[in-house]
């Protein structure tokens, strides 16, 4: 499913969060949202997801316009800065929750539930962990369960916001390599927020480069690295490579 953003602007009070921002995010990337800690990234993807309104502009999945659609309507898969998982439930009753919520039209049945929630613990291959709570589990076991859980409705959209941020080196590049075997098998069309360079530069198929609320630049993570005007992509972020 592909995804438009277009002239979206977001205030919160008096402040602009974000100036008028277009994009095409094609059907089957997976595109990251780089920028330095402020320049918008999160608010933008939750616009996209419609759990933010904007004042101005549209959401398009599909060509279709989405932007009045609630955050429940629009299909998407979420994943929350640290994980957001419900303490109060087990990993099986995490995973469950989206299916569970479900209008009673659209919901599995209760044993197609218990399908579906195996198979995904099989996929994120924690299927011995179904009983524990999120305190019983590492943080890189929790992130895994909280894609898990995004991914039960089967969404043709996942957004991850900092899905890696929380996470020592070894286990953030253990995911970020699973994330994108993941993205392969499913073709979602998938927006991930960092505000590290070196994780958009590997793992995604296209990187949106924020700033001040405003794109600066949109291309593959090779082209990046090719124009000439890219440098200041690496200035504003602090590093020189
Ligand atoms: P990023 O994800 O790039 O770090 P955010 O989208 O979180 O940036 O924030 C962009 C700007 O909007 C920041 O200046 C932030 O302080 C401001 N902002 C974000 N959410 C709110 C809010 N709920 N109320 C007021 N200001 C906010």
């Amino acid at each position: 499913m592909s995804i438009v953003v277009d002239g979206i602007s977001k205030y919160f009070g008096n402040f602009q969060a974000l100036h008028d921002v277009s994009l095409e995010l094609p059907e089957g990337k997976l595109t990251a949202l780089l920028g330095p800690s402020g320049s918008g990234k999160t608010t933008l993807l939750r616009i996209i997801a419609g759990l933010e309104s904007a004042e101005r502009g549209r959401i398009l999945f599909n060509g279709q316009d989405v932007t009045a659609l609630h955050v429940r309507d629009r299909n998407i898969g979420f994943v929350f800065q640290h994980y957001a998982l419900f303490r109060h439930l087990t990993v099986a009753q995490n995973i469950a929750f989206g299916l569970d919520a479900l209008p009673r039209r659209e919901r599995p049945s209760k044993p197609e539930i218990r399908k579906r929630v195996a198979e995904l613990l099989e996929m994120i291959q924690l299927p011995h962990l179904a009983n524990r709570y999120p305190s019983q589990l590492s943080g890189g076991q929790k992130q895994r369960v909280a894609l898990a859980r995004a991914l039960a409705t089967q969404p043709r959209i996942l957004l991850l916001d900092e899905p890696f941020g929380a996470l020592d080196a070894r286990v953030r590049k253990d995911l970020r390599r699973w994330l994108r075997a993941l993205h392969d098998e499913f073709h979602f069309t998938s927006v991930f927020v960092t505000h590290d360079q070196e994780e958009a530069l590997e793992l995604s198929d296209q990187v949106v480069v924020m700033s001040q609320g405003r794109v600066e630049q949109v291309d593959a993570p090779a082209a990046l690295y090719a124009r000439p005007d890219s440098r200041f992509v690496f200035d504003f972020l602090g590093h020189v490579n």
